[in-house]
């Protein structure tokens, strides 16, 4: 087995440093540097090489591409190889990413995200859960990097009837938020009695809140087997952003589930990692990766509880050569958090720059401008 794939059966938030993760990303760097050509002539020019990465220490000087250089360049390899999956982001005006996946690195996508939610207790496959997913339709948007993660998040359980709420109308050519069927989904899905789970855009599980409450529908009792898995951010949206704890307790109160089990994710197309809340509402750096917060102008690493741009490097991906990318998320890291889990956490500050890149959320964000 390869040091890569030892490093993804092993366990998401291990008591004691594995020792996995620095022979992982070596290998990683190394196949990264012999497929893609730009990777080889980024470490040339850094004077960085594989064989440098021996401790802890050394996962810092792995150089980085700006997440922005995917939505602009394509980056091809050296020799073309077979593709399980492509998916891209779902931006409209032309900046789009379109990741690549080879077996390998798809089979790790999905393990570390089973490891990440089943370590927090959100897998369980000996029950059904129904599935209200306020994301894309995926006959009609299978590429979309959200319809990759809401097939991913939903084989935690068994599926009962799972409803798509941005949906395709054939006849304005367009994708559309359809409040009322959500609305009659949930109402549905509630009298069976069944657990569920809500994934996707915070905004739209607000605004599908905000619907219920209008027509004067009282609170639901879906109970501690339901949950509410966010993702995507609240971007492009400054005018329906509620502060978190607001969130989670208005959708909590709603549902009637417990608060505890409202939890965001974050994650890229560009980087297939999840960083999932715990039940203290942080989001925990699984052992497949590392974070680093970086000065947004010397772009040195920062040190716990600094503010500045998040640089996300994971050996998972072999097939796209995002492996150690800098975003344009403002963050900060702490060491421990005291919920008992292992591991590094993860805040959120925002998004750097004016305009924003387009990203699944940006465009979401519009169809519920629309919807309104
Ligand atoms: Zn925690």
């Amino acid at each position: 087995m390869t040091a890569i794939d030892r490093l993804f059966r092993s366990a998401a938030f291990p008591r004691r440093p594995s020792g996995l993760f620095v022979p992982a990303l070596r290998e990683c760097a190394r196949r990264q540097a012999s497929r893609f050509p730009a990777i080889a002539r980024l470490f040339a020019r850094q004077g960085f090489s594989p064989s440098r990465l021996r401790t802890e220490r050394d996962v810092e000087l792995v150089p980085f591409l700006s997440v922005a250089a995917f939505k602009e360049f394509e980056f091809p390899p050296a020799r073309p190889f077979g593709a399980a999956l492509t998916l891209a982001s779902s931006g409209t005006s032309g900046q789009r990413s379109r990741i690549v996946l080879d077996e390998g690195s798809l089979e790790r996508v999905k393990r570390s995200a089973e490891s990440v939610y089943g370590a927090l207790g959100m897998v369980d496959k000996s029950r059904t859960a129904n599935y209200l997913c306020m994301t894309y339709d995926p006959r009609k948007a299978k590429d979309l990097g959200t319809a990759f993660t809401d097939e991913l998040l939903s084989s935690f359980t068994a599926r009962a009837e799972v409803h798509y709420a941005i949906a395709w109308d054939a006849a304005a050519r367009a994708f559309r938020f359809d409040l009322e069927a959500t609305l009659a989904a949930l109402r549905r899905m509630a009298a069976t009695g069944l657990p569920l789970r809500v994934l996707g855009f915070p905004a739209h599980v607000a605004f599908t809140l905000e619907g219920w409450r209008a027509r004067g529908w009282p609170a639901l009792a879906l109970g501690a087997r339901s949950w509410v898995m966010t993702g995507g951010g609240w971007k492009g949206h400054a005018g329906l952003e509620i502060p978190k704890a607001r969130f989670r307790a208005e959708a909590a109160a709603w549902l009637g589930l417990p608060v505890e089990n409202v939890r965001d994710l974050y994650g890229l197309v560009e980087h297939g990692i999840p960083y999932v809340e715990c039940r203290l509402g942080r989001m925990h750096v699984p052992e497949y990766a590392r974070v680093f917060v970086r000065d947004p102008e010397t772009l040195s690493a920062l040190a716990y509880g600094r503010k500045g741009l998040l640089q996300l490097v994971t050996p998972y991906l072999t097939s796209y050569p995002s492996f150690s990318v800098l975003t344009t998320d403002w963050g900060l890291t702490r060491r421990h958090c005291r919920c008992g889990a292992a591991g590094e956490t993860l805040e959120l500050l925002g998004r750097a720059g004016r305009s924003p890149a387009k990203g699944c959320a940006v465009t979401a964000a519009e169809l519920l401008k629309a919807a309104r």
